[in-house]
C-alpha cells in the first residue's frame, strides 16, 4: 500500500501524515494491525533518545504528523509485486459505477490494488488526457488489477454490460499516455481539479458499513453538482467501504461548514482537511497515547508547534466541534 504521492513522498512522511491509499482496497489502512511492524523514533530532548515501537505502541507516533518524534527507520510488511493492469471503465449511470466497484472489490478471487469512482463530469472536466475518450456525462472507474486476475475480471465485467473498458495500460491505442492510473486517485484527483479550476476545494468523508451505499446516494441527491463524488474503495474490518474525497465547488466558508454539517448529520464522518489541527482534522478526539508520548519526547513542545490542541490547550472541549479559537481565517493584507 502506498500514497498516491509515491513518486515524491518519503515513507516516514506517509506514516506520519498519511492514512492509506493505493492498495487500501485490499490491505486496509496504515492504522490496521500488521500494516506497520516497527518504527524507530528519535526524541526531541536535550539528550535525544532512540526508541523502538511495535504493536500497541505504534499508535503513539504513527499519524501524529511529527508532533512527538522523528521517525528514522520503519519495518513494513510487503506483498508480491505484480505488473498491475491499470484501467479506466466508463459508465453512464453513477450508482451503477458505485455498485460495480463495490462488487469488484468484494470478489475474493480477483486481486485488485485500486478501485475508485469519479462522478461525471470530473473525468471530462479535470482529467485532460482522459477527456478525448469520455463525454461530460461519463462516470469513470479507475482500477489496478493483478495480471493473473484479468480472466476473472473480464468475466466479471462481461456480466455487466453497463461497464465499458475504455483504457488498459497493457493494450490501448491512446495517443497520449495518461500515466499511472493511481495518479488520478486519492488526493491527486483534487490536485488535478485544482489545476483546471482553482475555486475547487474538497472534503474527506467516511462512508462506513453497512449503509455506505445509501449515504453516498443521499449525499449525491442533496449536494450534486456543487459537491461531486470521488470515492475510493477501502477495506475496513473485512468489509468494503468507501472513502470520499469529494470535490466541492467553493462559495463561502459558511457554505463549506454547512456541507460538512450535512454530511455529519447524515452519519458520514468528515475528516476535515480545512482544519490543520491534529484533532479537528482527524478523528475529532484527543489521542492520549500521542499526547503522553509528546510529554516525554518533546518536553519543550518544539516539534510541529500548533498542531496538537491537546498540547496547547489541555482543557479544550471538543463538544463544540471546529471551534478551536486559535484557528482563525487568514485576513487579507
Ligand atoms: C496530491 C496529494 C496526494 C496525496 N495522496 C495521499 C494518499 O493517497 N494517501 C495518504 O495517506 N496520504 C496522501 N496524501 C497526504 C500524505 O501524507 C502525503 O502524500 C505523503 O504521505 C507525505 O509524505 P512526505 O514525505 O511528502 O511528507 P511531508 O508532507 O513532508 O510530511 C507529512 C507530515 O509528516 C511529518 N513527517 C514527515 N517525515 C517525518 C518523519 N520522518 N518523522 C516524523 N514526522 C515526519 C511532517 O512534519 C508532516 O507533518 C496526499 C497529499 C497530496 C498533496
Amino acid at each position: 500500500m502506498f500514497s498516491s504521492t509515491w513518486a515524491t513522498a518519503t515513507i516516514g512522511g506517509f506514516i506520519a501524515g498519511g492514512s492509506g491509499g493505493v492498495g487500501s482496497c485490499t490491505w486496509g489502512s496504515l492504522r490496521d494491525l500488521g500494516n506497520i511492524i516497527r518504527l524507530r523514533v528519535v526524541t526531541m530532548e536535550a539528550e535525544p533518545r532512540v526508541v523502538e515501537f511495535r504493536g500497541e505502541e505504534l499508535a503513539r507516533v504513527s499519524h501524529a504528523y511529527g508532533t512527538n518524534g522523528i521517525i528514522t527507520e520503519v519495518e513494513m510488511p510487503l506483498a508480491p509485486a505484480y505488473d498491475w493492469v491499470e484501467m479506466f471503465v466508463a459508465f453512464d449511470n453513477f450508482m451503477e459505477a458505485v455498485h460495480y466497484s463495490e462488487q469488484l472489490a468484494k470478489e475474493d478471487g480477483i486481486l485488485i490494488k485500486l478501485a475508485n469512482i469519479f462522478e461525471a463530469p470530473v473525468a471530462h472536466d479535470y482529467f485532460q488526457r482522459v477527456k478525448p475518450h469520455v463525454d461530460p456525462g461519463t462516470n469513470l472507474v479507475g482500477l489496478m488489477i493483478a495480471p493473473h486476475s484479468m480472466d476473472g475480471f473480464n468475466t466479471f465485467t462481461a456480466r455487466r454490460p453497463e461497464a465499458r473498458v475504455i483504457y488498459r495500460s497493457d493494450d490501448n491505442d491512446w495517443e497520449r499516455n495518461p500515466g499511472p492510473v493511481f495518479e488520478y486517485g486519492w488526493n491527486h484527483t483534487t490536485l488535478r481539479a485544482l489545476k483546471v479550476d482553482p475555486s475547487i476545494t474538497y472534503l474527506q468523508v467516511r462512508f462506513g458499513h453497512p449503509n455506505h451505499i445509501e449515504l453516498i446516494e443521499q449525499m449525491r441527491d442533496a449536494l450534486s453538482p456543487e459537491v461531486l463524488h470521488h470515492l475510493e474503495a477501502l477495506r475496513e474490518n473485512g468489509k468494503v467501504i468507501f472513502a470520499g474525497l469529494s470535490l466541492v465547488k467553493f462559495t463561502t466558508e459558511e457554505r463549506l461548514n454547512e456541507i460538512v454539517k450535512i454530511h455529519e448529520d447524515a452519519g458520514a464522518m468528515v475528516f476535515n482537511p480545512h482544519r490543520y489541527t491534529l484533532e479537528e482534522g482527524g478523528r475529532q478526539t484527543v489521542d492520549d497515547r500521542q499526547l503522553n508520548f509528546k510529554k516525554e519526547s518533546d518536553p519543550k513542545g518544539l516539534l510541529n508547534p500548533g498542531k496538537m490542541i491537546a498540547w496547547d490547550d489541555p482543557d479544550f472541549s471538543f463538544d463544540d466541534m471546529y471551534a478551536y479559537p486559535k484557528l482563525q481565517p487568514l485576513t487579507e493584507v
